[in-house]
């Protein structure tokens, strides 16, 4: 069993009250972590202030050091902080290390981008009264990051917000999720290990309504990282003032069918999308719009192929789909599925539970405004719906409160182009699903999917402060 406390200035500090994490799969307990107090808090973001006076002063190729070690450490690792992710969240093996492996990516391309945060040149005589001037910028580090992570990816989210904050020079209070901590303190332990200075990065852990309110609020905290619900995001965004803020919100994502090279290549790529983690992943697909030309054989071999998910114990394999993160969760996912029921939409597979698992679900009939399509599912149910106009397709896709990524499979590379400039979403993936992200790829989202980038490169520009330096030549 694990037991944690909270890790302030490298150093554990135990708490009064403990909370217990089940493993979603069993139910058995997985570990105990400390409740922070409001004290807790307060000296996690002390640590953190003070530890950025010197940490901001380390050269670029030590922050470098740092990080590339903690790569390597992950990597040393995989297997167990693999098997970490298996029972804290219930996650199959075979996702486990994937997401293992993604945090050793996040870390070593963090590694690089801190060699190289530069600004550049500025032109000011361009224009009347430049004369005799020279200009560049820097970027400089803002401070203390606060982050908040959500449960789903509790290693490789982690990642996203720490190794570029560290690269840029801040200094970091991380705030994990209730449901999954664990992995979160094994990574600042890495992090002390690989030899990251005392209060380089402080994890405290308890309910987000109590903590995140203070964390956001507290004056010392320059900038907010979030990653979760749109609710939550909202919350914060309303709260944080003028603080920065990056919000890594949800969405229903979709997929757009119009005409394929290789149809079964394409149910794959949409079975994964839908059911990986059980489609507890912000770019899961929800909604996957087929051209009615295709749309029989598709929803045909995509049926097939949902059914012969394996289903079961996440330590196992082979196992593709396992419990969802909570019993809560999956009675809301129930519960949606029953309401589309009942408003005309057809369960074409799964709509039940076998053990602790939903099985894997594909709807259709589904009406737009059913929660099963406007809202964020986020467990394994998938709705295929025909349409016959392309630009209706991209409208449809466009009805959303949410604009994450979006998938289109066409072999026009007009339709293509087309696409790219209607959906109104961060990124479009051509002849791929919406799921598809590498960790030094621009990510975010546009309406309720939040504001701001990830992508270490991009966390970096918004982890950092652009200043200008103008010298007089002639004075
Ligand atoms: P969540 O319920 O919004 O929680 C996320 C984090 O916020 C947790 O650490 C939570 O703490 C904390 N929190 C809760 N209330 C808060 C408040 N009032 N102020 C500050 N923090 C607060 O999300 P989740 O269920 O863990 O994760 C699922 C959501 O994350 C989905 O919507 C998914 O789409 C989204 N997500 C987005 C991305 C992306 O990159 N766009 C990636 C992954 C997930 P507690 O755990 O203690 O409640």
């Amino acid at each position: 069993m694990l037991e944690y406390a909270s890790w302030i200035g490298n150093e554990w500090v135990p708490s009064k009250r403990l909370m217990e994490v089940l493993n979603p799969y069993d139910g058995s307990v997985v570990g105990r972590v400390g409740i922070a107090s409001a004290e807790d808090l307060d000296r996690a973001v002390q640590a953190a202030a003070t530890a950025f006076e010197s940490f901001r002063e380390l050269p670029a190729y030590q922050r470098a050091e740092v990080l590339a070690r903690a790569a390597q450490l992950i990597a040393e690792r995989e297997e167990k902080l693999a098997q970490l992710l298996v029972r804290e969240i219930a996650k199959p093996m075979r996702d486990a290390r994937v997401e293992v492996r993604r945090a050793v990516n996040t870390f070593a391309v963090a590694a690089e981008e801190a060699k190289r945060i530069q600004g550049e040149m500025v032109p000011l005589d361009a224009v009347r009264g430049g004369e005799g001037r020279v200009a560049f910028t820097v970027r400089e580090p803002l401070g203390v990051i606060g982050a908040i992570t959500p449960f789903n990816f509790p290693l490789n989210l982690v990642a996203h917000k720490v190794a570029p904050a560290l690269a840029a020079g801040n200094t970091v209070v991380l705030k994990p999720a209730s449901k999954a901590p664990l992995i979160a303190f094994e990574l600042a332990q890495i992090l002390a290990e690989a030899g990251l200075p005392p209060g380089g990065l402080n994890v405290i852990s308890g309910p987000g309504g109590e903590l995140g309110d203070r964390l956001v609020e507290d004056p010392r905290v320059a900038m907010i990282t979030f990653t979760g619900s749109a609710e939550v995001g909202k919350k914060i965004r309303e709260r944080a003032g003028l603080k920065r803020v990056t919000l890594e919100l949800g969405s229903n994502s979709a997929v757009v069918i119009e005409d394929v090279q290789d149809l079964d290549r394409v149910v794959e790529r949409c079975v994964q999308g839908a059911y990986t983690f059980a489609g507890q992943v912000c770019i899961s697909v929800q909604r996957i719009y087929v051209s009615e030309r295709l749309y029989d054989p598709f929803l045909d071999r995509f049926k097939a192929r949902v059914d012969a998910l394996k289903t079961g114990d996440p330590a196992e394999e082979d196992t593709e789909l396992s419990a969802m993160i909570s019993p809560g969760e999956s009675a809301r996912v129930l519960e949606w599925i029953g309401e589309a029921q009942e408003g005309g939409a057809r369960v074409e597979t799964g709509g039940k539970m076998h053990g602790s698992i939903v099985l894997p679900t594909v709807l259709t009939s589904v009406q737009e405004e059913m929660k099963v399509c406007a809202d964020e599912v986020f467990g394994p149910v998938a709705a295929v719906i025909p349409y016959c106009d392309f630009e209706e397709a991209l409208a449809a896709v466009n009805r959303s409160r949410y604009g994450l990524q979006a998938g289109v499979f066409t072999q026009d590379l007009n339709k293509a182009f087309r696409a790219l400039k209607t959906l109104k979403v961060g990124g479009v993936m051509i002849n791929d699903i919406p799921s598809f992200r590498l960790d030094h790829m621009p990510y975010g989202g546009v309406k309720e999917s939040g504001m701001g980038r990830e992508g270490v490169p991009y966390a970096i520009q918004e982890m950092t402060e652009l200043k200008l330096a103008v010298f007089n030549l002639e004075f």
